[in-house]
């Protein structure tokens, strides 16, 4: 496999990481203390074309390659989770399995709005009682007539209070992650609302929320695939967006290596930058190598996909692997730094409370390990 970039793939990174160096990171500080990302920068996200990546030219988006982008991602990560965040869960989770099987007419009403930004996405499976377990959703739909009546609790939605529509993940007939279906809510719906805020460790700007249904009404039209069908598409919704986390992760590791190497080189101690110590030359050396191994195992994940035969296994390794590499990275950075690394308006101190969140959404390490583990089993 050739992972050479092309002149366009070139300069769809450099375009977006300009934006993220130049107009995002800048304002990470303001964001963390905020807790808000400035719509000003989601409009200019949108002017750069970055809400349409995953929806097709002809509904408005740009229809990106899994290649294309993984690249893109690669340059959210640079200024961390919580401006990336707020992409990601558009990009990824929230538009994919409307883009994937919505009908004509649900994609004519939802995915122009959502390729301009106007309206934002999310995705909701997990419930206080299914989380790693998700197909042991709750939330049920009994349909009356042409409409369904949707009754549960949501939590965890990245992005959730500010999604003009929502993908939820519902049980329409018995037990087990059969006879589950997809719904898209507005936040307009009858029986709809947003519970609790939550307050993270980490992904500030990017809030997550509590979701609730109290005979929320859903028309058939907005029923997302055939009844009972849902967990197919959500399960692929979710590995389709897993290297996505990979890529945030390998993005966020470059600028800390990028960091740590320019403070390596400027910080002195003994009468010497303390780049100079075998030390901290094997610490850069291990956050390097793992960064460059998370990079094609993502880059592998995704040209998989582009090719049509993507595997669970290369998935879940880019994504178990680029997560713990970024654990690895993001703590060494911090070492690296010593005290300063430790003081919160530093940027590495960021990226070490972001980073945490990688291992648990989208599928923990844990589960990314049984996915693997299962695979060599089965041969
Ligand atoms: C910041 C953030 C954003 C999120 N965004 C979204 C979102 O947009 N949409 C959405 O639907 N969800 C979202 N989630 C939820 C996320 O996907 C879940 O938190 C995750 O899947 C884990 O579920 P859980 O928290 O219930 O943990 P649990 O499933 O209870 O797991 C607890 C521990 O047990 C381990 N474990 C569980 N089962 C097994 C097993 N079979 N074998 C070995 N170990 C196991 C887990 O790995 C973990 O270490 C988000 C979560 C966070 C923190």
């Amino acid at each position: 496999m050739d992972f050479e970039l092309n002149a366009e793939e070139r300069a769809l990174a450099e375009t977006v990481k300009h934006f993220i160096d130049t107009r995002v990171e800048p304002r990470m500080r303001e964001i963390e203390t905020r807790n808000q990302i400035p719509e000003e920068l989601f409009k200019e996200a949108a002017e750069l074309g970055l809400f349409g990546i995953s929806i097709p030219e002809e509904f408005g988006g740009s229809g990106l390659s899994r290649f294309s982008r993984v690249l893109v991602h690669q340059m959210l990560g640079r200024s961390g989770f919580g401006f990336a965040g707020a992409l990601a869960a558009h990009t990824g989770i929230g538009s994919d399995a409307l883009v994937s099987i919505g009908t004509e007419d649900q994609k004519r009403r939802y995915l122009p709005r959502m390729a301009s930004g106007e309206l934002r996405a999310a995705f909701a499976i997990t419930e206080p009682e299914a989380g790693s377990d998700a197909g042991s959703v709750r939330t049920r739909a009994r349909k009356l007539g042409d409409r369904y009546y949707l009754n549960g609790t949501k939590h965890f939605i990245s992005g959730g209070s500010r999604a003009g529509v929502i993908t939820v993940v519902a049980r329409t007939g018995g037990e087990g992650s059969k006879d589950l279906s997809l719904f898209l809510v507005e936040p307009s719906f009858r029986g709809f609302r947003i519970g609790q805020l939550y307050e993270t460790m980490g992904t500030r700007g990017h809030p997550v929320a509590e979701l609730i249904f109290e005979d929320c009404e859903v028309s058939e039209e907005n029923r997302l695939g055939p009844e009972g069908e849902g967990w197919i598409a959500a399960t692929k919704t979710l590995s389709g967006a897993r290297p996505l986390v990979a890529a945030r992760c390998v993005g966020a590791c470059e600028r800390l290596i990028e960091i740590s190497t320019d403070y390596a080189k400027t910080r002195k101690q003994f009468g010497r930058a303390i780049g100079e110590f075998q030390a901290i030359q094997f610490m850069l050396a291990d956050m390097a190598t793992r960064t460059e191994a998370a990079r094609w195992l993502t880059y592998h994940a995704a040209t998989l996909a582009d090719q049509g035969h993507p595997t669970m296994e290369s998935i879940s390794m880019a994504k178990l692997f680029a997560s713990e590499a970024l654990a690895f990275v993001a703590d060494a950075a911090l070492q690296i730094q010593g005290g300063s690394g430790y003081m919160a308006d530093n940027p590495v101190n960021r990226f070490y409370r972001d980073a945490r969140v990688t291992r648990i959404y989208e599928g923990t390490s844990e589960i990314q390990r049984l996915i693997i583990g299962r695979r060599l089993l089965r041969g």
